[in-house]
């Protein structure tokens, strides 16, 4: 099976977007349960372009053109240069939270610093919200959504 797709959702409840793979689970900006009558906006055919999508449909339409432009400039740049992303991280997120299905601030901290990057814990966890990798529960932990 080729990647599968992605999904543009908007919440009912808070109007934000987010990105999904089914259209189930929970809004990552409210926490409301997404159902099959939140709106689908667009449907994505590649993760890679899934957070230029999001940020696209949580921006006012007169300001798009110009945010995409400088979105899509900047995803050339981080899959060309050697800088580590946060999608990079992601993957090393995921492997831990395999093997507890949470992830503390102190658990992302350290990977962080395992991997010598310096990138804020909020930035990073806020993208994988972003891409609804991740929904932030009640007590200040991440939970793993796939
Ligand atoms: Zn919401």
């Amino acid at each position: 099976m080729s990647e599968p797709t992605w999904l543009v959702l908007r919440c009912h409840h808070c109007g934000q977007c987010s990105g999904h793979r089914f259209q189930k689970g929970r809004c990552p900006h409210c926490g409301q349960p997404i159902t099959r009558e939140t709106e689908l906006v667009k449907q994505v055919p590649s993760s890679a372009d899934l957070h230029i999508e999001v940020a696209l449909a949580n921006t006012p339409e007169a300001l798009r053109d110009e945010l995409k432009s400088r979105l899509v400039a900047q995803n050339l740049n981080s899959s060309e240069s050697e800088t580590p992303s946060a999608r990079r991280v992601f993957q090393s997120l995921r492997d831990l939270a395999n093997t507890t299905g949470m992830l503390s601030r102190n658990d992302v901290e350290s990977i962080l610093k395992k991997k010598g990057l310096d990138m804020p814990v909020e930035a990073v966890m806020e993208q994988a919200e972003n891409e609804g990798l991740v929904l932030r529960t009640a007590d200040g932990h991440w939970m793993f959504l796939e």
